[in-house]
């Protein structure tokens, strides 16, 4: 594990020759074919160049931009990549294709490959002192959700993430209140979420069985609710989609392991009628539940500790 090929300014005008996806004998020395995809890993590997520019514009990479790229695979996004960033740091977790993606950028100043798994990494090792950054990935959906979740957890946190996911999940992200859920819910506290667009099995080799989609998170730069309680506020969102088709006063009652009264009193308390479905409440007003609950806990007025 390691990164090399740190920044050098004359790495703005340097231009990385052409994508690692189909190796010359002569450029890899290991034969002309790359290592099978691996479906353990996700690959899934984009072979739709027209995708992959809309995905690097869709994060509107400058020169100016750090850019830490996660799973480069066979390398569809990092060419397009690395002709822009200033600084392009790219994880990847698997044996034979982080040495192939070290071997094809070792004479690309602005490119280090790291050879990790992406839900290990700290940003804050990779990036310089008040260095920020953007995030650009196909992410192995296998993964996908705590990679997402760790680098909006993260400090720092990306500026601006672009990411392929399943498309269910990506709408998940970017629902709004009416079609909400606990994963729009723990990432909704950390930025605006939206659908760039939509990416068909055929963009990928081998090809999926679902449709995909490009999913651009705004990181605000600071997360919506205070850090410290967040696994708590995610705890108490949880138990609020315990039971997600079923009235807020059901739903967050079997969820707290709470009275009837106890709830109905928090929802009166913050002005949310005990009828509504726990879909249909925006961030602010999970965030006013959380802190109004949370207060009671603390006044020792009877609110209820989360029923695992
Ligand atoms: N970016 C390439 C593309 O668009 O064709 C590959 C995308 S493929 C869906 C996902 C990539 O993530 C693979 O290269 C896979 O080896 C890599 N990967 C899987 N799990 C990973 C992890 N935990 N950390 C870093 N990379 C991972």
């Amino acid at each position: 594990m390691g990164v090399h090929g740190l920044f050098s300014p004359s790495a703005m005008s340097q231009k990385p020759s052409a994508d690692i996806s189909r190796p010359s004998a002569s450029r890899t020395g290991r034969g002309v074919r790359p290592p099978a995809a691996k479906r353990s890993l996700g690959q899934n590997f984009l072979v739709d160049s027209c995708v992959a520019r809309r995905i690097v514009s869709a994060a509107d990479v400058t020169p100016d931009d750090t850019v830490i790229e996660i799973g480069p695979g066979r390398g569809a996004l990092t060419s397009h990549l690395a002709m822009v960033a200033r600084r392009l740091i790219a994880i990847e977790l698997d044996d034979e294709l982080a040495p192939r993606l070290r071997e094809k950028y070792a004479t690309a100043d602005n490119v280090e490959i790291v050879h990790a798994d992406a839900r290990e990494v700290q940003a804050e090792a990779l990036l310089g002192p008040g260095e920020s950054y953007k995030l650009v990935a196909n992410l192995p959906y296998y993964a996908a959700n705590p990679i997402v979740r760790k680098f909006l957890a993260a400090n720092p946190a990306p500026s601006v993430m672009v990411f392929m996911v399943q498309r269910e999940v990506g709408r998940s992200m970017a629902a709004q209140p009416g079609d909400m859920s606990l994963l729009s819910v723990m990432i909704q506290v950390y930025g605006t979420a939206k659908i760039a667009f939509s990416v068909p099995p055929k963009a990928f080799r081998p090809a999926p069985k679902i449709t995909s989609a490009v999913v651009r998170i705004d990181v605000y730069p600071k997360p919506a609710l205070d850090l410290d309680r967040h696994e708590r506020f995610i705890e108490f969102a949880a138990a609020g989609f315990r039971a997600p088709r079923k009235q807020l006063r059901n739903s967050l009652k079997t969820g707290l392991g709470a009275t009837a009264d106890e709830v109905d009193s928090l929802l009166a308390s913050a002005g949310i009628d005990p009828k509504r479905r726990p879909a249909t409440l925006s961030i602010e007003e999970w965030g006013g539940l959380y802190e109004l609950w949370d207060s009671f806990a603390e006044s020792g007025r009877g609110a209820p500790s989360i029923d695992a």
